[in-house]
C-alpha cells in the first residue's frame, strides 16, 4: 500500500515541510507537501536528498571499524567514560539534534561533569531583531551574505518574490553564484554591502569569515533599524543555540585540544573544523549514517534516524516545528542509547 506522512525537511534550517513515500512500509522517496506554509509545495534537491540519511542507515554498531553487537559497544563506551576524567571528555551536540535530544545531551554532559561543545556556523552571538519569512518577501531593500539563492533556495524564492515586487538586492557573494545573478549590485567586500544598508532593511546571511564581521554586521543592521535573519546550515542550531550557547572556531579546537574522550551526537565535526583528530585518544559517534566523523571513532552507535522520531526544532525565524515519526522502527533513539549508557555509569 502507497502512504505519504508529512514531516519536516531536516537538511537546513529554513524549515521546509516534506512528505515521505512508503510502500508496503518501506520508504520509497519524497515528494513536495503542498500545503506546508513556509515552502509551499516545493522542495529543493537538499531537501529531496535527505532521505538518504535514512536509506543509507547503519546496520551495525562499530569498534574499530569492525561490526560488533550493539550491546558490547554500549559496554565499551561505558568503560571508557569511567576510566577517563570528567574534565577530559567532551561532548559536542549539534544543530542536527531536536530539542528534546539536546535538552537530553545537556543533562547528560551536565550530570557527568563533561564538557560540552556546540558548534552552529560560527554563529556565535546572534543579535538584533528577527525578520520573518513574509518579511522577506515584503522587503524593499535585501542584503545577502553568503550563497542564499544556492544553499536555502526556498528562502531564496521569497528573495525573488521581493525582487519582482521592486525590491533592491544587494549581495557579497562570489560572483559566479545563484545570488550574483538575482542582485542589483554584487559588492566586493562586507563593508560595502553592509554599506547599501538603510532604515528598515532586511539583512540575510548563511556565511561569515569571523566573530568581529558578526557583530559588525549586527551593529551597523541593529543602528539602522533594520531586521537580520541568519540562516544555519542545520535544522535545529537556533534552537540548540537556546540551550547550549554557541562556540567559535577557535574554542572549538580548544575543547578539541582539551579532550582525551570526544562523544559525538548527531553530527560531523570533522567535516567543519580543523583539527589532527588522530590526537584525541578515543571518539565515539552517535549518528544514523556513516560521516568523517564517524570515519575516524573508534566507537560508532547507530541511532535512529529523522523519519523515526518525534521531536520539535526551531526554524531560522525562530518559529517552533513539531514533527512526528513517519516510520516504525525498532533501532534504538538517541535520548534511549544515552539512558542506556547514563544506567551503566
Ligand atoms: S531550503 Fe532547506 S529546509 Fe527547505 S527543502 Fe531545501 S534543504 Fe530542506
Amino acid at each position: 500500500m502507497l502512504e505519504i506522512k508529512h514531516t519536516l525537511c531536516p537538511s537546513c534550517s529554513v524549515g521546509c515541510g516534506i512528505n515521505v513515500v512508503s510502500y508496503n512500509g518501506e520508504v520509497v522517496g519524497t515528494n513536495s507537501y503542498k500545503r506546508h506554509p513556509i515552502n509551499e509545495g516545493k522542495n529543493c534537491l537538499n531537501g529531496r536528498n535527505s532521505i538518504d540519511m535514512y536509506k543509507n542507515k547503519l546496520k551495525n554498531a562499530k569498534i574499530s571499524n569492525s561490526d560488533v553487537d550493539f550491546e558490547k559497544a554500549i559496554d565499551e563506551v561505558s568503560n571508557i567514560l569511567k576510566s577517563n576524567e570528567p574534565e577530559k571528555i567532551s561532548v559536542i551536540c549539534s544543530g542536527n539534534n531536536s530539542i528534546e535530544e539536546v535538552n537530553k545531551i545537556k543533562e547528560f554532559a551536565d550530570s557527568n561533569g563533561y564538557n560540552i561543545g556546540f558548534y552552529a556556523d560560527n554563529f556565535v552571538n546572534i543579535a538584533g531583531d528577527v525578520a520573518s519569512y513574509d518579511e522577506v518577501e515584503n522587503a524593499s531593500n535585501i542584503i545577502l551574505i553568503g550563497d542564499i539563492l544556492y544553499e536555502n533556495p526556498l528562502l531564496g524564492r521569497k528573495i525573488v518574490h521581493a525582487k519582482d515586487n521592486g525590491a533592491n538586492v544587494y549581495s557579497f557573494v562570489e560572483n559566479a553564484s545563484v545570488t550574483a545573478n538575482i542582485s542589483n549590485e554584487v559588492c566586493g567586500s562586507l563593508d560595502d554591502v553592509l554599506d547599501k544598508i538603510e532604515d528598515s532593511s532586511l539583512v540575510i546571511y548563511n556565511h561569515v569569515e569571523s566573530s568581529d564581521d558578526l557583530d559588525k554586521i549586527n551593529d551597523i543592521t541593529v543602528k539602522n533599524n533594520s531586521k537580520l535573519l541568519a540562516v544555519f546550515s542545520k535544522c535545529n542550531s537556533k534552537g540548540t543555540a537556546n540551550i547550549i550557547t554557541p562556540s567559535s572556531k577557535e574554542e572549538m579546537v580548544d575543547l578539541l585540544n582539551n579532550s582525551d574522550v570526544l562523544l559525538v551526537f548527531r553530527d560531523d565535526i570533522k567535516s567543519e573544523i580543523d583539527f589532527d583528530y588522530g590526537k584525541i585518544k578515543n571518539i565515539i559517534s552517535f549518528t544514523p549514517c556513516s560521516n568523517s566523523t564517524s570515519d575516524v571513532s573508534q566507537i560508532v552507535i547507530p541511532i535512529s534516524s529523522w523519519l523515526e522520531n518525534d521531536g520539535s526544532f526551531v526554524n531560522a525565524m525562530g518559529l517552533t516545528q513539531e514533527f512526528k515519526a513517519v516510520i516504525d522502527s525498532d533501532d534504538l533513539s538517541e535520548i534511549e542509547v544515552i539512558e542506556k549508557i547514563q544506567d551503566k555509569l
